[in-house]
C-alpha cells in the first residue's frame, strides 16, 4: 500500500486555461506492460520513473488497475474503493430497481459500507504477474508445414501451459494470451474478486447525460462515473458475496490531482482494451465492410426500435430492457462509425494496395513468393467464408437472441436424454429446469414472436444461396409464426418445468412444432459452425504467416493488437478538426450541459440538478466559471478502456476514460492522430458532483479529501 498520499485539492481550479504547448506525438499504440521499459515515456513528458508504473520487484501504479467486467477500473482508497464508469456499473442496479423505485434513473448512494448493494455476476481481476511463455507455446511447431495443424498445436500448447501454471496455484486465474500470432505469447496471473458492491452510481441524468445522441460524440457532457467496493474473505481470497467479507486492501491505489490540465499536457491511460484489428490483412476489412458491420448494425437497429416500441406500453419491460438497449445501441453506433470511416478513408483499397506493395520490399525471392501466396490464400478463404456469412450470421443471431427458440431447443435436448433414459438423475433434471427458468425470465414473448417473424421474413428475401438451409422445411411446418407461437404449449412455464422435474417421460409425448423446428435449426447451425470454424482457423494461421513475413520485411516490431490484456497508451490533451473549417477544443464544462438541456429527451437534467448549477454559477468560490466536465486527448483506446484512469505526468488520477469521438471508432482498424481521440471525464467534475450534488462526503473522505 502506498504510504504517502497527497491529494492535490488546494488549488482546485475550475478555470480552463488554454495555452498551446504540444510536445511530440506518438503514433498511437496500446503497449503491453512487458514493453514499457522500451517506450520513450520520459521524452514524451512522464516525470516519474517507469518503475513507478510497473515495478517487477515491488509495487507500482499498475497494481491499482483492475479489469471489471468488460471495463477497467482503479483503486482510489486503501479499502477497496474502485472508480469506474457509470455505464460499466449501472446494469447492476437492475435487481434493486422497479417501476416504483427506479434506481436506474435516481442512482444510488451507500452512505456507509453497510448499505452497499451486492453486484450480481460482476467480478474484477487484478494482475499479479506475467511472464513470456513463447518458447513453451511454440515448442514443436517449427517443423509443421500445414498451417491448420500448426495452429491447432499452438492452441494445444497454450492450453497445456495454462493448465500447468493453474495446477501450481489454484487461488489465481491463469490466462495465456497470444500477443503476436505464431510469435509471442504471455502468461498472466490474476487475482479474481467476486464480491463487488455498489457504493455510488449517480443519477442517470448525470451518468448518462446526452444518452445515445451524444454516445461516441464530442463535445461531450456526460458524468460517466461510479464507485464500487471490492470485498474478500478473512483470508484475503476473492470469494463470493458473504456478509462476513471485508474490504480488499489493494497493494496500490491512485492519488488524485484536481488542479486540471492544459492543452498539450502529457497524459497516459492504463487499461484493458478489448480487441483491435490493425495487423489483419486487407481481406479482413472487406469482410467487415461488406458483411459483418452492415448485418449486425441493421439487426440491432431493428431490435432496439422494437424494444423501445414495446416498452412504451409496458414500463416494467422498459426498465428490464434498459441495459440491453444501451449496449445494443452502443455497438450499433460504433459499427456505423466504422462503416463511415471505412468508406471515407477507403481503407480496404488502401490496405490492399499496401499489402501488395509490401511484396517488393521482401528481399528473399522465396519469401516474397510465399507472401504473395499467403495473401492469395487469405483472400480465397475470406471469399469462401463470405459465401456462408449471411446464413451463418442469421442462425447465430436467431439462436442467441430469441428466447422462445432457446426454450424449444432445451426441450429438444431433454427429449434426446429421455429417449435413452426415462428416469434421469435429479442433477440432470435440476440443470435443465434451471436453464429453462433462466430463459423464461429473459423471454418477452411479444418481442420473441416479432423477432422470429422478422427473421423468417428476412431470410425469405435472401438470394437462394444465402437462404438458411432449413427454411423451406420450417415454412412448411409454420405458416403463421405469431399464431403458432401463441398456440404453443411451451409458453406454459410451470407445466414444462413440472414435466422436466417430475414426469420426464411425458416430454416424449410433447409434439410441439417448435421443438422439431429447434431441432432442425440447431443441426443446420452446427454444420455451418464447423465450416466457419475451419475457415477461421485457416485465416488465423495464414494471418500469422502474413504478419511474420511483413515484420521481417519492414524490420519493425509491431505493437500487438488489443486482446483484453493490460496496456498503456500515452498522448496529450488535444482537440481535433472533424471537418473542414471546424476545430473542437479539448475541454467542456457544465455550461454545455445547461445549454443542451431540454433540447431532446436525451438531455434531461432534472430540475434539482439545474438549481444546483445555477447556485454554483453564483458561488463566489468559482466566480461564475463553470465546472470542468470532459476532456479530449490523443491516446489509443478502444472498448474495454471504459473506466480506465487518465493519469498525468506524475501518475496521478486526473480523469476517467469513457469513450471516443465518432471518427475514432475506426481506430480499431487504423489509428491516426488526425481523427483518433479518446474522451474522458475530468476528475474535478467527479469531486464536484460528490460534494455538491450527491452529498457523498463519505466517498470524498475516504479518498482523503477533506471538505
Ligand atoms: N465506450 C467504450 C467502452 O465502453 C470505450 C471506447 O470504445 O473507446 O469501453
Amino acid at each position: 500500500m502506498s504510504s504517502y498520499r497527497k491529494v492535490v485539492i488546494a488549488c482546485l481550479s475550475f478555470f480552463v486555461v488554454t495555452h498551446f504547448c504540444l510536445a511530440e506525438n506518438p503514433d498511437g499504440g496500446m503497449y503491453p506492460i512487458s514493453t514499457l521499459h522500451k517506450l520513450p515515456l520520459k521524452k514524451a513528458g512522464l516525470k516519474i520513473s517507469e518503475t513507478d508504473i510497473y515495478n517487477p520487484n515491488g509495487t507500482g501504479i499498475l497494481q491499482a488497475i483492475v479489469q471489471i467486467g468488460g471495463c477497467t477500473g482503479s483503486f482510489v482508497s486503501g479499502e477497496g474503493l474502485i472508480i469506474t464508469n457509470h455505464h460499466c456499473a449501472f446494469s447492476s442496479l437492475a435487481p434493486y430497481s422497479s417501476t416504483i423505485n427506479n434506481l436506474f434513473e435516481k442512482g444510488y448512494l451507500a452512505k456507509s459500507m453497510k448499505t452497499e448493494l451486492p453486484m450480481k455476476g460482476l467480478t474484477c481481476k487484478i494482475l499479479e504477474d506475467h511472464s513470456d511463455v513463447s518458447s513453451e507455446v511454440l515448442a514443436g511447431t517449427d517443423t509443421i508445414k500445414d498451417v491448420i495443424r500448426k495452429e491447432a498445436m499452438i492452441e494445444k500448447n497454450m492450453d497445456h501451459v495454462r493448465q500447468l501454471a493453474q495446477l501450481k496455484n489454484n487461488k489465481i486465474e491463469i490466462e495465456v494470451s497470444e500477443m503476436l500470432p505464431g510469435k509471442s505469447y504471455l502468461l498472466f496471473s490474476y487475482k479474481v474478486i467476486n464480491d463487488l458492491r455498489i457504493v455510488y452510481i449517480p443519477p442517470r441524468d448525470i451518468g448518462e447525460f446526452g444518452g445515445e445522441t451524444d454516445n461516441w460524440v464530442w463535445p461531450r457532457h456526460t458524468g460517466d462515473f461510479s464507485f464500487i467496493r471490492a470485498y474478500v474473505n478473512k483470508t484475503g481470497d476473492g470469494a463470493g458475496y458473504d456478509t462476513s467479507n471485508i474490504p480488499y486492501e489493494p497493494k496500490e491505489y491512485l492519488n488524485i490531482n484536481a488542479t486540471g490540465l492544459d492543452v498539450g499536457d502529457f497524459v497516459f491511460v492504463l487499461g484493458y482494451p478489448g480487441r483491435t484489428y490493425r495487423q489483419e490483412p486487407s481481406g479482413f476489412l472487406k469482410y467487415q465492410e461488406e458483411y459483418q458491420l452492415p448485418f449486425i448494425s441493421e439487426l440491432y437497429e431493428w431490435q432496439i426500435n422494437t424494444m423501445l416500441q414495446l416498452g412504451k406500453s409496458d414500463s416494467a419491460y422498459q426498465i428490464r430492457q434498459d441495459p440491453r438497449i444501451k449496449s445494443l445501441a452502443n455497438v450499433m453506433k460504433n459499427y456505423k462509425g466504422k462503416l463511415q470511416g471505412l468508406k471515407k478513408l477507403d481503407l480496404y483499397k488502401t490496405k490492399q494496395a499496401d499489402d501488395q506493395a509490401l511484396a517488393a520490399k521482401i528481399k528473399d525471392p522465396a519469401n516474397s513468393r510465399k507472401y504473395l501466396e499467403t495473401l492469395k490464400n487469405i483472400d480465397s478463404t475470406y471469399n469462401l467464408a463470405e459465401k456462408e456469412y449471411k446464413k451463418y450470421a442469421w442462425y447465430n443471431r436467431l439462436l442467441i437472441d430469441d428466447y422462445f427458440i432457446k426454450i424449444s431447443h432445451v426441450v429438444d435436448l431433454y427429449k434426446a436424454i429421455i429417449d435413452t433414459d426415462n428416469n434421469p438423475e435429479p442433477k440432470i433434471r435440476m440443470t435443465y429446469s434451471k436453464q429453462l427458468r433462466e430463459y423464461y425470465r429473459n423471454m418477452y414473448i411479444r418481442f420473441d414472436t416479432m423477432y422470429f417473424a422478422k427473421m423468417l421474413l428476412d431470410a425469405s428475401s435472401f438470394d437462394a444461396s444465402d437462404k438458411p438451409l432449413s427454411l423451406e422445411e420450417v415454412n412448411s411446418k409454420i405458416t403463421d409464426p405469431s399464431r403458432a407461437i401463441a398456440a404453443s404449449k411451451l409458453l406454459d412455464s410451470s407445466y414444462l418445468i413440472d414435466i422436466i422435474l417430475n414426469k420426464p417421460s411425458k416430454i416424449l409425448k410433447l409434439k410441439d412444432p417448435f421443438v422439431q423446428l429447434a431441432h432442425i435449426y440447431y443441426n443446420d447451425a452446427k454444420r455451418l459452425d464447423s465450416t466457419e470454424a475451419i475457415y477461421k482457423t485457416r485465416i488465423e494461421a495464414l494471418t500469422a504467416t502474413y504478419i511474420d513475413l511483413k515484420m521481417d520485411a519492414l524490420q519493425e516490431e509491431f505493437v500487438p493488437d488489443a486482446n483484453h490484456t493490460l496496456r498503456l497508451t500515452y498522448g496529450y490533451i488535444k482537440g481535433y478538426s472533424p471537418r473542414d473549417g471546424v476545430y473542437y477544443e479539448p475541454f467542456t464544462t457544465t455550461e454545455g450541459m445547461i445549454e443542451k438541456n431540454g433540447k431532446n429527451p436525451d438531455y434531461n437534467a432534472n430540475d434539482s440538478l439545474m438549481k444546483i448549477f445555477k447556485l454554483n454559477m453564483h458561488n463566489e468560490q468559482i466566480a461564475h466559471h463553470d465546472v470542468p466536465l470532459c476532456l479530449l486527448y490523443n491516446t489509443d483506446t478502444t472498448g474495454g478502456n471504459s473506466g480506465s484512469p487518465v493519469l498525468n505526468k506524475y501518475g496521478q488520477l486526473i480523469g476517467l476514460n469513457f469513450d471516443r469521438n465518432f471518427e475514432a471508432t475506426i481506430n480499431d482498424y487504423a489509428w491516426n492522430d488526425k481523427y483518433s481521440r479518446s474522451i474522458g471525464l475530468d476528475i474535478r467534475f467527479v469531486l464536484w458532483e460528490l460534494n455538491s450534488v450527491a452529498g457523498a462526503k463519505n466517498i470524498l473522505n475516504e479518498m482523503f479529501i477533506d471538505n
